[in-house]
């Protein structure tokens, strides 16, 4: 398979080229399709099999950038790792117009008030901050369709359960969820059966 295969708009491949891909890994073929469907995932993909472009290729392509509301949140554990990510989102969809904002703990709350003026599309965050955000009505998830998460089995070993929950709520309740994780351990699993219905599973 080729990325062009996924009919894409030409500012994205132009985007994934520019960024030195020429070819989907395998994850990326089976999970592109399926994001760009709507479905919900649950993958089992290690770091280096090139995960954080499956599924930030079809979040950016299902982002319609004339709306101005947030469509895509990815909820990452760490700080670090959301910097990466969403610096990979600025790449890739460099060509796109996309607004994507980077919130992490440790922070002042007040840029990311300032920020939240502006139109947004896809918001990177570790789970308490946006909670925060959302909850006290700067960021409006309402809108939003598609939830990421990111090395799942980190984000669920932690305090941050009851938190994901919380997001999940306050996004759109026709959503669907792509969930990411190196292991499926109990804390996943039960968590997938309670919020992940009839999931599209990947294991590579
Ligand atoms: P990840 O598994 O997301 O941490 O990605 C591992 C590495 O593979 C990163 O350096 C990516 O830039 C790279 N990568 C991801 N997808 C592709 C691709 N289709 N072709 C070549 N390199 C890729």
């Amino acid at each position: 398979r080729d990325f062009e295969d996924f009919f894409l708009k030409r500012e994205l491949l132009m985007g994934i080229f520019e960024k030195g891909f020429e070819k989907p890994s395998p994850i990326q073929e089976e999970a592109i399709p399926i994001i760009l469907q709507n479905r919900n995932v649950l993958a089992r993909a290690k770091n280096g099999t090139g995960k954080t472009a499956a599924y930030i290729i079809p979040c950016l392509e299902k982002t319609d950038t004339t709306k101005s509301h947030v469509q895509v949140v990815i909820l990452i554990p760490t700080r670090e790792l959301a910097l990466q990510t969403s610096a990979i989102v600025k790449e890739i969809g460099k060509h796109m117009g996309i607004q994507c904002m980077v919130t992490t703990g440790g922070t002042s709350l007040k840029d990311d008030i300032m920020r939240l003026y502006n139109s947004v599309h896809m918001i990177v965050a570790t789970p308490g901050r946006i909670l925060d955000l959302a909850s006290k009505n700067v960021a409006d998830l309402s809108k939003c369709r598609t939830i990421v998460m990111d090395e799942a089995d980190k984000l669920l070993s932690t305090e941050f359960q009851p938190v994901l929950e919380k997001i999940i709520g306050l996004c759109d309740k026709n959503h669907q969820i792509c969930l990411f994780s190196a292991t499926f351990p109990v804390t996943v699993k039960e968590f997938c059966q309670k919020f992940v219905p009839n999931p599209y599973s990947i294991n590579l």
